[in-house]
């Protein structure tokens, strides 16, 4: 028998050998905590002492956060490298900026700096990364115009389909076709062929999927538009057919390292190996190493092959290659790994054990732990009560034992969150949940962002369409297409009032005139409302006096719905904390603001988070991560899976066929293709259960539901692989507290800011606050009395506030526009102010955006996955407001970068720069930064006239100390200001025009101001 010590001795010389192996490729296979990252660290730390430079090795992440992590690892152990110590600081520093500046990042990444390298000189650039969001918008805006057109030109296939499936299903299906055709195919199988009405049908999809597909793409091109998929596709183009910029660029490789190789998508794998292929063309071998655990593998909707990291181990291994296995686990003790093991032999047949190298500790525990709920009959409590229950008495039990965020609760669907919320809540025990879907993509809090719209603006008529027809009101689309085509001139709200709207609803669509009315009482009240109350309170009142949380439960958002609604209201409480009580205007405004920004940033509870505090979330959203203590709750849940309607295997195809009313039937074809997915989902279950109990260091426990076993479910699952060895792991969860022990009082709720506090915030601009603190007279006369400081401008030439100006709204334009060229853009901006008749003006403009735009400034504004222009903000500062606008947001691979545009007479020093405009640039960067809620990378001032930049950075400290001011100043405004008389003369006065120009202000002259 092997002892750890023996494998411990193995592991040493293996990890030794696959460290230094450099001169063939490699395939890794680490089981989970077997230090995949220092082996990834080292390797790449024997390719920098073989010669390499950090430029000439590729490594590629799963996600910006693992390829972060990898890059300080490695400068982390730079210092401490036997083959770099000693060297001196300036080399060490240099390879550090090397390593930083390398190419280790995501693949995605990795494709926009061959895009990017594959322009020629000059090129400006013209796309914009969109993310999934904005693509489907897209997509669904072209379809229903396509479909429109295929209606009216009575397009046989488009019938063909409407007149079987109906308007919606038929979008289903094409949606779905579409989603398919940029994936690679999968591996084939043999199908039966399809029935007679099912292959005409399907023909019809793809002759009509083919050429919508392809006026997707183009209006895209037309935007310059670019998602992350468009993007795999063009760098895979590019280097299949490089031009000479582009094999440049790749001149430098030599290595490539692939990390979680497993979840690594078909088209990925092309990149590399069209990567290699390049390399070969040029007489050089680049070497692959990869590192994954097939077991992890846990994305297939992502379009992720499990077979591929098979394929490839083949390929490496025929090519001379070799594999090496990790079992060793440094990560979990031995008690946890034994009930991994037991369960990987079950469901991984051909995986090896992972064997434990840390020791036991007193309380090191893996459990299978039974819930029986209590009481019988009416009034019994129900399994995911009682399971809630005794996982937050285990949680409390261990308060001050173990790190509250140490902790945590997975689960593979976030509604088996919501009675444990309740749970740790009623116990005082913070938490934070993660993962999950997208917050703001859930059709309820789409609706509720359409609803607080329109009650800003009653005339936004798309707001009011989307609320009527939401299950808040449940008017049907036939109802209000009728209400809108009738007097399209005036808003539809407006409409709505005139009793002639419902009288006619009556007689043509009964069923809605009772809803409609019921909906016009509603908003009616909720906008007399909304004179008086916060944008939180109105709503949240509004929401928990009709139930409408219940309501979207018991529409289709079951208790996910509920939570969403929670923690919306959370955030939106949140919000006006930092803000001020919102007005129905400023929470339209922020929401469609943090929309457009946070999408990626929230999944669903990503928005109650604090530090200590039990971690709660999704076994997706826990890869990767290690507590000391993991409970995996729901686990007899059968996540419910609707296949659609059309289906595909290897680039086959199967439709479910109409029955009678909106019933369906499978075709042998299709049942084929279902039991393949079925079998594969359940394949990736046991993976998933793998994952999750791999994340426990010290203590297990999977909760299990005594009564009964679904089928299906992951206790299913768990109980059949691990078989008879079953009955070792089963006991009990820790005892609760004692009884009597009282649990920790709940903090006092936050008091609701009423409305009458809303009138105390007084809203301010940054250039009006700035002259306040240059000094609160010139503030009077500029902004209470409003003395001009120069005689109105009556010539038709235009001064550099305006040339500015215009330029600011040149590049505004382009930002919308991308691709257009600078003469249209100009020509359009004159045009629309009536001055296109001035070509002095016109040439000035397009000399100065050409030349800004061809020079080093504007390459910042190339190539960002994010870009926001002219984006506006809402400082909160104590008692008062800050109202601003930020030129230029962008998010670089190196971070977020803000951009102010200036105009400017003549070239300024950086200090200058700084002097004129940090107060400026401070705020900005402080309301980026609160928005964010992550740092900026820097600050950049761009000279639009002279092609100059400079970039400034605000160190933290900086910019709480301007905060600070900030505060001060808003608060002694909020208390009546400075007292004018008592102003005393001040540098500012040199250059001061109510002095200098218009002797209005006596101070300088050492008498005091009186007020007139
Ligand atoms: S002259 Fe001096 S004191 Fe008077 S308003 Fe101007 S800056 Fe203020």
């Amino acid at each position: 028998m092997t002892t750890n010590r023996e494998i411990e001795g193995g592991h040493e010389a293996l990890l030794a050998r696959a460290v230094g192996l450099l001169d063939r490729d490699a395939i890794i296979v680490a089981n989970a905590g077997a230090g995949k990252t220092y082996l990834l660290v080292e390797h790449y730390f024997a390719l920098l002492e073989a010669g390499l430079e950090p430029a000439q090795v590729v490594a590629f992440t799963f996600t910006e956060k693992a390829a972060n992590e990898l890059k300080e690892r490695i400068v982390a152990r730079l210092r401490m490298h036997p083959g770099f110590e000693g060297l001196p600081d300036e080399v060490l520093r240099d390879y550090r900026a090397k390593i930083l500046n390398g190419p280790i990042g995501t693949i995605h990444q990795y494709c926009l700096r061959i895009i990017e390298a594959s322009r020629s000189a000059g090129e400006r650039a013209a796309v914009k990364i969109v993310d999934e969001a904005l693509e489907s918008a897209l997509q669904e805006s072209v379809l229903r115009a396509y479909l429109r057109r295929r209606f009216e030109a009575e397009d046989p296939d488009a019938l063909r389909l409407l007149r079987r499936f109906g308007i919606r299903d038929l979008g289903l299906i094409l949606e779905r076709y579409l989603a398919f055709l940029p994936m690679e195919p999968e591996e084939g199988m043999p199908l039966p062929p399809p029935e007679e009405e099912e292959r005409l049908l399907l023909e019809a999809v793809v002759r009509l999927g083919e050429p919508l597909w392809e006026e997707i793409q183009a209006q895209k091109r037309a935007l310059g538009w670019m998602s992350f998929a468009d993007m795999e596709r063009r760098a895979l183009e590019l280097l299949q057919r490089p031009p000479e910029t582009l094999k440049q660029f790749l001149q430098p490789i030599a290595h490539i390292l692939v990390d979680e190789f497993q979840d690594t998508a078909p088209i990925q794998i092309r990149l590399v190996e069209a990567l290699r292929a390049q390399g070969r063309a040029e007489g050089k071998r680049l070497r692959l190493f990869c590192v994954g655990d097939p077991k992890q593998s846990i994305y297939r909707f992502r379009d992720v092959d499990r077979n591929l990291l098979q394929k490839t181990e083949t390929e490496i291994l025929a090519g001379g290659g070799e594999k090496f296995d990790f079992v060793v686990n440094f990560r979990s003790t031995p008690e946890v790994l034994g009930l991994v093991n037991a369960f990987s032999r079950g469901a991984f047949p051909e995986a090896r054990d992972s064997v434990a190298q840390r020791h036991s500790l007193a309380e090191s525990l893996a459990r299978l732990v039974e819930i029986r709920p209590e009481g019988d009959g009416v009034g019994a409590e129900t399994y995911s009560a009682a399971e809630a229950r005794r996982v937050a008495e285990a949680v409390a039990s261990r308060r001050g034992e173990t790190p509250l965020d140490r902790i945590a609760v997975l689960y593979r669907a976030s509604s088996s969150a919501g009675p444990l919320i309740r749970e740790l809540q009623a116990r005082g025990i913070p938490y934070s949940v993660r993962g999950g879907q997208n917050l703001f993509e859930r059709q309820e809090i789409l609706d509720l962002h359409r609803l607080v719209y329109f009650l800003a603006d009653p005339a936004d008529d798309l707001s009011l369409v989307g609320v009527l027809r939401s299950p808040l009101f449940l008017l049907s689309d036939a109802a209000l297409f009728f209400l809108c085509r009738r007097d399209p001139e005036r808003g539809l709200w407006e409409r709505l009032q005139e009793p002639e709207a419902l009288e006619t609803l009556e007689r043509e669509f009964p069923q809605d005139a009772a809803k409609a009315a019921w909906a016009l009482a509603r908003l009616r009240r909720l906008l007399a409302l909304a004179e008086t109350r916060s944008a939180h309170r109105l709503i949240e009142d509004w929401l928990r006096r009709e139930d409408l949380g219940d309501l979207y439960a018991a529409a289709g958002g079951g208790p996910q719905a509920l939570l969403a609604i929670e923690q919306w209201l959370d955030w939106l409480r949140a919000l006006e904390e930092d803000h001020a009580p919102l007005r129905l205007a400023d929470a339209a405004r922020i929401l469609r603001e943090v929309s457009v920004l946070q999408p990626n940033k929230t999944p669903l509870g990503d928005l109650v988070a604090s530090r200590d505090s039990v971690q709660l979330m999704t076994i997706h959203a826990a890869k990767g991560l290690q507590f000391d203590t993991v409970f995996l709750i729901g686990a007899n849940r059968r996540t419910h899976v609707d296949y659609p309607l059309l289906q595909r295997v290897g680039g086959s195809l199967a439709l479910k066929l109409p029955e009678t009313g909106t019933k369906k039937r499978k075709t042998e074809r299709y049942d084929a293709i279902e039991s393949h997915h079925g079998e594969e989902d359940r394949e990736e279950a046991k993976r998933l259960l793998y994952v999750a109990t791999t994340r426990a260091e010290n203590r297990l426990f999977v909760t299990m539901d005594t009564e009964k076993t679904r089928a299906g479910s992951l206790q299913g699952l768990l109980l059949e692989c691990l078989g008879e060895a079953a009955e070792a792991w089963r006991g009990p969860l820790p005892p609760a507290p004692a009884p009597g022990a009282a649990p920790p009082a709940m903090p006092p709720a936050p008091e609701e800011p009423s409305f009458e506090a809303a009138t105390r915030i007084r809203e301010t601009s940054v250039s009006e606050l700035e002259t306040y603190l240059a000094c609160p007279l010139k503030h009077h006369f500029a902004y209470e009395r409003q003395v001009p400081t120069k005689p109105a401008d009556l010539s038709e030439v235009a001064g550099a506030t305006e040339i500015g100006t215009l330029l600011h709204a040149a590049l505004n334009a382009l930002h919308a526009s991308p691709g257009t060229g600078t003469r249209e853009i100009v020509a359009r901006l004159l045009a629309a102010q009536g001055r296109d008749e001035d070509p002095k003006l016109a040439r000035t403009l397009v000399a100065s955006l050409d030349s800004y735009l061809a020079g080093p400034a504007a390459a910042t504004l190339r190539g960002a996955l994010e870009d926001y222009s002219e984006l506006p903000f809402l400082l909160r500062l104590g008692a008062g407001a800050l109202r601003g606008q930020i030129d230029r947001l962008l998010r670089r691979d190196e971070g977020w970068v803000l951009v102010d545009f200036k105009y400017a007479g003549r070239a300024h020093s950086a200090e200058e720069l700084l002097e004129s405009y940090g107060f400026q640039l401070k705020t900005y960067a402080l309301a980026a930064e609160r928005l964010l809620r992550e740092p900026l990378r820097s600050v950049q001032i761009h000279v639009l006239n002279r092609a100059e930049s400079q970039e400034l950075r605000f160190s933290p400290d900086a910019l709480s100390a301007h905060a600070e001011l900030l505060e001060s100043l808003a608060a002694q405004w909020a208390a009546g200001g400075a007292e004018l008389g008592a102003v005393e003369a001040r540098p500012a006065c040199l250059s001061c025009p109510y002095h200098r120009d218009l002797s209005l202000c006596p101070v300088p002259k050492g008498r005091p101001f009186r007020a007139a």
